[in-house]
């Protein structure tokens, strides 16, 4: 996303664009882009100093790192980037070299480059921790059964825990009872001195 420093008036200007995934280079990510960077910005001139604050926003096709189900995970990111003219002269297709600090980039020809400041406030974005949803229940760590779909063989579900307690409590279980008394405190009391 390039945008010429003279089509920035004095009193700034509003930029949106659609800036295709590919053009940011990002390669070794274990998501994608499911579409366009969705970019919202505004530039400001101050002699040949320019300033760009704005947002992005993007759709990522990712894999949840529990179930490991594909999903789609928006993000979206502010950023903020000042640009100076490159100091020094450079050959045809030299690039430019790393800005003078953190948040700061150097513009040649007139142009400021917003690729890797878009490319950066994107991949710092991206949570680490990707989820298909707060609750994932995850897969089974002994069997590999999508635990979303219904409880595997290795766990007894929540029903059946709950039914277990019921029938304790209706003494169906004929040692329900004897238990109960053996946990009394005087018992427990009685039985221990
Ligand atoms: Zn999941
Ligand atoms: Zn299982």
């Amino acid at each position: 996303m390039k945008v010429p420093v003279k089509n920035i008036p004095p009193g700034g200007r509003d930029l949106s664009d659609e800036v295709p995934f590919a053009d940011l280079g990002i390669e070794g990510a274990d998501w994608v882009a499911q579409g366009p960077v969705y970019v919202r910005a505004r530039a400001t001139k101050s002699h040949e100093e320019v300033t760009v604050r704005g947002r992005l926003a993007v759709e990522l096709q990712v894999e949840c790192c529990r179930c490991l189900s594909p999903c789609v995970h928006e993000v979206s990111s502010d950023f903020e980037v000042y640009f100076e003219p490159c100091p020094e002269p450079l050959a045809p297709d030299e690039p430019l070299p790393p800005g003078p600090s953190l948040g700061m980039e150097y513009y040649t020809g007139h142009v400021v480059d917003l690729t890797s400041t878009l490319r950066d406030a994107l991949v710092l974005a991206v949570p680490s921790r990707l989820l298909c949803r707060p609750d994932c229940a995850g897969l089974c760590p002994r069997c590999g059964a999508d635990r979303n779909e219904g409880p595997c063989r290795c766990t007894p579900s929540p029903e059946e825990a709950g039914e277990g307690q019921r029938a304790d409590a209706t003494e169906a279980n004929p040692f329900a009872r004897f238990f109960r008394e053996r946990a009394s405190p005087e018992e427990l009391g009685r039985g221990g001195r």
